[in-house]
């Protein structure tokens, strides 16, 4: 058995705290000094949505293992996969739901090229 992987952070208000990384963490290379003990975040390697250079949507698994915060959708330390630019910190059933409503977006914009093509006179 491994043993747990630590990383001693610096904070604000605690001064350096020592904690267990999970393994998904991607570590804390930009962490800042000044953040509070309960904004410390866990966070996975992001899986982004790219299109012409631009981020439409990206997404991590994050856990903040000291947050007070027991509002849903707004992270704690249930770990859950944070959705940018959603804003917001979703479970399984709702991260299937977003995965749902985006294959029915991808369908109706199959639907548009379509429709797009054929206004142009294009044979598909
Ligand atoms: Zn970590």
């Amino acid at each position: 058995m491994t043993e747990p992987r630590t990383i001693t952070l610096p904070t604000s208000d605690y001064g350096s705290v020592t904690l267990p990384c999970p393994a998904w963490c991607a570590g804390h290379p930009l962490h800042d000094p000044e953040t509070l003990r309960v904004d410390l975040v866990h966070a996975g390697p992001a899986v982004d949505c790219t299109f012409l250079s631009q981020t439409l949507l990206s997404a991590e698994l994050v856990q903040s293992p000291f947050s007070e915060s027991t509002t849903p959708l707004l992270g704690g330390r249930t770990p859950g996969v944070s959705v940018y630019p959603l804003g917001s910190t979703l479970d399984p059933v709702a991260l299937y739901g977003l995965a749902a409503g985006l294959d029915s977006y991808a369908d109706q914009l199959r639907s548009l090229a379509d429709q797009l093509a054929a206004v142009l006179g294009g044979d598909r």
